[in-house]
């Protein structure tokens, strides 16, 4: 049966589901996470079938891109069975992309079998590529571990995307050497504003850094020329003239860019966000463990996606410095 696609009430078709598999992970960014997280049991997770069954569902009802995402989604355990069983939907062209998130601590071990899965393109945050920098924002990882990542991706036949959160007197300094590096690879690089999720140890005010200032600090440097490229996210692409590489600009803060959205997230225990600054949310768990058939994930889906927001609101609110909103980017994904 052909089923309806997922259109919101403002007329946005939801065609891009990302899906936070577990909220753990090996690495604990300055910026994402406290020191001492306390993780979600984890008989509240869902299994990898009830994943599977999950991002099905939203395939069946017309999404075409599919991110797994965390936490680090690559030390969920078994997490290739899941990679390998949704890459049926692109096998059977009901699927254009599956992709994922990493932070590429595992990338060494994993990028085989990511190939063999189907995935093609994969995001790896490096937020520095001064070591010690390295270790000071991510706290337990080593740099040198996430390019040899990067460089087994690359050889599998990966084609590898730069994430970088800008942080205000951390790596503010270093962007040159930053897109010189990727761009000599072959890789695009994005550049992320700190958003105010959840409570960290430090206090995001002091580190944030808008990226309108970024990019008129680079353009001082760089020719950079404003492209058009639509890759279904909501990064704004320029090219540099000197280095013919793209860089991208996400900005949640500084610029509203919800009017294309076509996005909604998962958590690992199976609520569904319809915004990645909002609250609105509804359980998928309930639904899906209470029959073996669809029906109810589908109707709660669709109840879902009648409450999606206009759009999210972020404000890094310099008065009572409290999170804008409460969860981490590690339980929705980022
Ligand atoms: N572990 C994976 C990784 O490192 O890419 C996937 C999850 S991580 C939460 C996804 C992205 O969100 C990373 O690029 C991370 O730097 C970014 N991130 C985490 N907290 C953030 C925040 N408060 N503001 C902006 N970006 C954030």
């Amino acid at each position: 049966m052909q089923r309806a696609p997922l259109i919101d009430p403002f007329g946005r078709q939801i065609t891009y589901l990302r899906v936070s598999v577990t909220d753990r992970c090996d690495f604990r960014c300055v910026y994402c996470m406290s020191e001492h997280m306390t993780f979600l049991p984890k008989r509240d997770l869902l299994s990898l079938e009830e994943l599977d069954r999950m991002c099905s569902a939203f395939v069946d009802r017309g999404v075409r891109k599919l991110r797994l995402t965390g936490g680090e989604p690559l030390v969920r355990r078994d997490v290739m069975t899941l990679f390998r069983s949704l890459g049926r939907h692109l096998e059977a062209g009901d699927l254009d992309e599956l992709t994922v998130t990493t932070n590429g601590s595992q990338l060494a071990r994993y990028a085989g079998e990511l190939v063999d899965a189907g995935v093609r393109r994969v995001n790896v945050s490096v937020d520095t590529l001064d070591p010690d920098r390295f270790a000071e924002i991510t706290r337990w990882g080593r740099l040198d571990k996430v390019l040899a990542g990067i460089e087994a991706a690359r050889t599998a036949g990966l084609k590898v995307k730069i994430n970088a959160v800008a942080l205000r007197g951390v790596n503010d300094h270093a962007l040159d050497e930053m897109i010189r590096w990727a761009h000599g690879d072959g890789m695009d690089l994005t550049l992320i504003e700190t958003m105010p999720l959840g409570d960290i140890d430090e206090d995001r005010t002091d580190r944030y850094l808008p990226l309108s200032q970024v990019r008129a600090d680079l353009a001082s440097r760089w020719t950079l020329t404003d492209l058009d490229d639509q890759t279904g996210g909501p990064a704004r692409y320029v090219r540099i003239g000197e280095t013919g590489g793209r860089l991208g600009f996400i900005t949640p803060l500084t610029h509203n860019f919800c009017e294309g959205c076509n996005r909604v997230r998962v958590t690992c225990t199976g609520t569904l966000y319809l915004c990645l600054g909002q609250e609105d949310a509804l359980d998928l768990r309930g639904p899906l463990r209470s029959s073996e058939g669809d029906e109810a994930l589908h109707n709660a889906i669709d109840d879902a996606i009648a409450m999606k927001p206009k759009g999210h609101d972020f404000v890094i609110d310099r008065k009572s410095r409290r999170p804008a909103v409460a969860r981490h980017m590690s339980v929705t994904g980022g």
